[in-house]
């Protein structure tokens, strides 16, 4: 029994309006069951769709990096440091994720958890100053990271889901379509407990206020979720698509919003693990209480 969760930056539930919403817009198989407003938990497409909210009881616009912290811990970072905290990890999410993130929990419950992402050579040159949140919690975890051996072997995906970027960037790596991103995807998770991908393309979309980018975006993402459940078994993979706060969803702002974003799930256990969220922060503990259910890691360290 595996987890694969697919946190995609900046999508929320929006307006069902393609002048401003470009889930309204992009055709999409997968991702439809996401756009117009939800108020409770519905079936849509195949998905359990789940309206869980960002702003976490903190005024302001939720930002990523304490919702990224809220999503991996289960603790409501945004109200633990005062505020929403926006771009990387700070000191203070750093000790709030330390021990006690989705990684290091499967880890020290005896499962295998992994990142799929692959990082680029200067990531491992250590020329980053700053980090993802997700960066510094695989760190705190003692995992190792995926990086471009691993990503041409199609044991990793890119963030851009297709290579693009990279292959714009010089690297030799061959284009790989969205579909097939999915399969490998799909295979990652199969073989542990849990797996995370991310992709943050979306929240600059948003910023930037690009329909016809996040209308791509959308696309290629639907097609990286149906390569995804094309292979996966739905009674072996529970699948995930989280968010951290919206943006993207409406395209007559900069900013981030303070909608809804929608948790969809597909796979058996989704109704349990989908009864146990209505907010960012109560995802991990529900996927780590069903982990424990299904006998993929053991440990009494409730989250
Ligand atoms: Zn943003």
């Amino acid at each position: 029994m595996s987890v694969l969760m697919i946190f995609v930056d900046g999508i929320g539930i929006g307006g069902n309006d393609p002048d401003t919403n470009p889930f309204a817009r992009a055709r999409t198989k997968r991702l439809q069951a996401a756009c117009g407003r939800l108020d409770r938990p519905e079936l849509r497409a195949g998905a359990l769709v789940i309206p869980t909210d960002a702003t976490l009881g903190v005024d302001g616009l939720p930002q990523s990096a304490s919702g990224q912290t809220t999503l991996l811990t289960g603790i409501n970072a945004a109200r633990q440091v005062g505020r929403h905290v926006h771009g990387f990890c700070t000191r203070a999410l750093a000790g709030i994720l330390d021990g006690v993130s989705l990684f290091a929990r499967v880890r020290r419950g005896g499962g295998n958890a992994t990142f799929a992402n692959a990082y680029t050579p200067e990531f491992f040159r250590g020329e980053r100053r700053f980090l993802s949140v997700t960066t510094v919690a695989m760190k705190q975890a003692g995992l190792p990271f995926r990086n471009l051996d691993d990503l041409a072997r199609g044991e990793a995906v890119f963030h851009d889901i297709t290579n693009r970027d990279l292959r714009e960037r010089g690297h030799e790596i061959p284009f790989v379509h969205p579909e097939e991103a999915g399969r490998r995807l799909a295979r990652l998770a199969l073989t542990h407990d849990f797996t995370m991908y991310e992709h943050f393309q979306t929240d600059q979309a948003g910023h930037a206020r690009d329909m016809n980018k996040a209308v791509f975006l959308l696309e290629q993402l639907d097609l990286l979720l149906d390569g995804v459940l094309g292979v996966s078994d739905p009674d072996k993979l529970l699948v995930v698509v989280a968010s951290d706060h919206g943006n993207v969803e409406d395209l007559t702002i900069r900013t981030h919003t303070r909608n809804p974003v929608p948790t969809m799930l597909w796979g058996t256990g989704r109704e349990v693990v989908a009864g146990r969220i209505h907010t960012l922060a109560d995802i991990a503990p529900a996927l780590l209480r069903y982990l424990r259910a299904r006998g993929a890691i053991n440990g009494s360290d409730l989250a």
